[in-house]
């Protein structure tokens, strides 16, 4: 089974929630075209030394030796053999990265990774997921929340705000934090020392909400008229959420992991330019809390992307051949070539983009993006998002070849909002 998209891409229709969903976990393992996955939560993507070498060897000695990061700042080991689920569940609990077997898919939460490490937000939000991760964990109720369902915790630089999350709390400089339920554009105010308890509160709200209209659905979104309207308008954050950005920042150095896969030994490198704490980004790279420039060229040698302006940055793409039966195309392969042949965004910016193998297109990004989609013949390159309606020139999709690809993908990663 292939990985289960993270997002419901915009303007869908409202899917049929009248059963479970079927997100992996690090205890219900998917059996996938290239063996078992399973999804280990890491809220905040925060990880310490231990716990991250600890997935590298039980990669190396369960799967297929690699760790690929999600667009929830998760991580995923894949090539799994059927037998070793009990294997895999002590390894995580043994260095604390299985906390509850109740709750294990539930704790799904990103937070600002820079938080602390400059001063463009203003808020621990560190101290919010630990929190925040403890009381889910320690709450009955919580474990009824969809493994899909997503906390975003955002120190008030706006990143994480604009990943479509079901409960955004964002801190602000002057005045309370504000919590959005879903898409709403409006926020409500929380007082200071109140927000993990605002957080969780909408949650269970969102679930007796469910049950007393006798509605199943997995996202906040999905059913907004059950929701309180919020008063207060929320700051004008962008749709495109914005990356981490790469190489030596004041607080620690921040890397790019090529289509959030890393090998074993990568991930030893990574634990050895640490200065004792990784957070791993929902933009699939790692954050380095503390570690000092001069591990820098080491990061690079091992093949993280250490400079900003690669054509790398801000570019996924799904499973693909040979890991996912459905895909029509090796598109990690066919990306790659696009990508180191020149299909990087303009300088300044530019869209995301990301490459999928069918039209369910796992793990796309939210907000604005550059959709390649594979035909079977070529790719269909498409702008998607908020200001990508049909008729607009952003919205119409244009087929391509291999060869055309990469041009396509320069020119779509133009487009502005
Ligand atoms: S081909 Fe890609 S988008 Fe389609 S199901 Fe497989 S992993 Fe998901």
């Amino acid at each position: 089974m292939p990985p289960t998209p993270d997002a419901t891409a915009p303007g869908a229709a409202v899917p049929d929630r009248g059963h479970a969903d079927a997100c992996p976990g690090a205890l219900r393992l998917h059996t996938a075209d290239d063996g078992g996955l399973a999804r280990v939560r890491l809220p905040g993507g925060l990880l310490t030394d231990r716990q991250a070498l600890a997935l590298a060897e039980a990669a190396e000695a369960l799967g297929d030796g690699e760790l690929e990061t999600t667009s929830r700042g998760n991580v995923q080991l894949r090539g799994l053999a059927p037998d070793c689920g009990a294997e895999l569940a002590d390894r995580l609990r043994a260095v604390g990265l299985l906390p509850s077997d109740t709750h294990e898919r539930v704790r799904n939460i990103v937070a600002s990774p820079l938080a602390g490490l400059d001063a463009a937000g203003t808020a621990d939000v560190q101290a919010w997921v630990r929190e925040l991760d403890a009381r889910l964990c320690a709450n009955d109720w919580a474990a009824g929340l969809s493994g899909k369902f997503l906390f975003a915790l955002d120190d008030g630089r706006g990143d994480v705000a604009a990943l479509d999350a079901d409960v955004t709390l964002i801190a602000a400089p002057r005045g309370p934090a504000l919590l959005r339920l879903g898409r709403g554009d409006h926020g409500h105010p929380v007082e200071a020392g109140q927000e993990v308890t605002a957080v969780l509160d909408a949650a269970r709200a969102f679930l007796d909400a469910l049950r007393g209209a006798g509605r199943a659905a997995w996202h906040l979104r999905e059913v907004p008229e059950l929701l309180p309207a919020g008063t207060v308008p929320l700051p004008g954050f962008a749709g495109t959420a914005v990356a981490a950005p790469i190489g030596a920042l004041p607080g620690g150095l921040s890397v790019g992991l090529r289509f959030g896969r890393a090998s074993g030994a990568q991930w030893r490198a990574l634990v050895a330019a640490s200065a004792g704490e990784l957070r791993l980004t929902p933009w699939r790279g790692a954050v380095l809390p503390g570690a000092p420039a001069d591990r820098l060229p080491a990061l690079a040698a091992a093949g993280f992307r250490t400079e900003p302006g690669s054509a790398w940055e801000r570019a996924s793409a799904c499973t693909g051949l040979p890991g996912c039966a459905k895909s029509l195309a090796d598109v990690r392969a066919d990306a790659a070539r696009a990508l180191d042949g020149g299909a990087s965004a303009p300088r300044g910016g530019g869209l995301p983009v990301h490459w999928s193998g069918c039209e369910r297109r796992c793990g796309h990004p939210a907000g604005q993006w550059v959709d390649v989609l594979a035909t079977g013949q070529g790719y269909r390159v498409t702008v998607n998002g908020p200001a990508a309606t049909a008729g607009t020139p952003a919205g119409v999709p244009v087929d391509v070849t291999n060869e055309e690809m990469a041009a396509a993908v320069v020119e779509a990663r133009r487009t502005t909002k």
